[in-house]
């Protein structure tokens, strides 16, 4: 078994909204590629080639029309599919090689060139929907990347982990259903995108396999914690995943233009290691990232590198924070959602 991290990184992902006024733009990568050429962890770090997914693929996830729909904004210099999500001539091209770019690194998960690693990508898509853009995503990285796995690698529990500001109401959607993919989410509630309540846990076969906490404004580090340790964990030791992956947003840091949360880089290597026990223990190490929101530019920089630190085994971690983060109080959302899921999860 490899003991490094991989990461997908290209400059293509900066091409999408490339002098384009929006808060998702190519300066959240510049940022983080920046430090990665600037920081060692950047030398010590797999650098992993992205390919694109093929239609194919991406309509495991989205409609055949709506793929169309993307692809016909190829070249074109301005297009609007939703009031939050614009496009530039190269973005169907970043947002395929985005999608795929997960699937890379999937790759050399399982083949055990690394035991773990991050899609350092862009554009983002936890809120792309079945037949439409939504919120700065066009394709649904996350989502396919689950089903990638399962048509793949044949992976039968995928625990697809959301610890984005926002609710991501697609990738619920898409596994509303299937009890093959468990997502949980961290969320600020109510907030955009609207969805996320605590009774939402899934339809059918699916019951039980989606677990939303949805959190008032407000919350750090030892509040996020509580909230992995108390819900997540005893959850996640019930289904056994086989593979773990994230929706790693940064829009929960504090001094998120678009947030109002205040975890650090110490909470986010905190959550990361959490995961990484999560999958050391069931997924036989598998766990992969990518990026989704995150808005304060510094505050990105320093937390992936937080994140990438921890999945290295080189944590930023003392022992002083972890007292500190273990001895936080739980927000009283935990009780709620314990009382709604222990109805799926005797473990809680
Ligand atoms: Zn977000």
């Amino acid at each position: 078994m490899s003991q490094s991290t991989g990461i997908i990184r290209d400059d293509l992902y900066k091409e999408h909204l490339a002098d384009y006024p929006h808060p998702e733009s190519p300066q959240r990568l510049e940022a983080i590629y920046d430090m990665l050429d600037s920081d060692d962890i950047g030398k010590r770090l797999l650098l992993i080639s992205p390919r694109s997914a093929t239609h194919d693929e991406l309509a495991w996830i989205h409609s055949r029309s709506y793929i169309e729909r993307v692809a016909l904004t190829d070249g074109v210099s301005h297009m609007s599919l939703d009031p939050d999500t614009q496009t530039t001539p190269l973005s169907y091209k970043a947002a395929i090689l985005a999608a795929g770019g997960l699937f890379s690194l999937i790759d050399k998960i399982f083949d055990g060139t690394v035991r773990n690693g991050f899609a350092l990508v862009r554009p983002p898509g936890h809120h792309a929907e079945r037949d439409r853009a939504m919120g700065f995503c066009l394709f649904n990285n996350v989502a396919l990347a689950a089903m990638y796995a399962h048509h793949k690698y044949s992976i039968k529990r995928t625990l697809i982990v959301d610890w984005d500001l926002h609710h991501g109401n697609a990738t619920q959607h898409s596994f509303y259903t299937d009890p093959k993919v468990l997502y949980f989410s961290t969320h600020q509630y109510p907030y955009y995108p609207g969805s996320g309540g605590l009774t939402e846990v899934g339809h059918g076969d699916g019951t039980g396999y989606t677990v939303n906490v949805p959190l008032s404004a407000g919350q750090g580090d030892s509040e996020f914690f509580a909230v992995f340790k108390q819900i997540l964990c005893p959850i996640a030791s019930a289904f056994k995943p086989e593979l773990v992956l994230v929706s790693a947003g940064f829009d929960t840091y504090a001094g998120d233009p678009l947030g109002s949360m205040k975890v650090t880089p110490q909470g986010f290597a905190a959550l990361t290691r959490v995961l990484m026990d999560i999958a050391g223990e069931y997924a036989s190490d598998r766990l992969a990232m990518t990026l989704e929101g995150g808005y304060n530019l510094t505050g990105l920089r320093d937390s992936v590198r937080a994140v990438l630190k921890e999945l290295m085994q080189e944590s930023i971690l003392t022992d002083s924070d972890l007292q500190t983060l273990e001895s936080g109080t739980a927000p009283p959302i935990v009780d709620k959602v314990i009382q709604v899921q222990r109805s799926y999860w005797a473990a809680l």
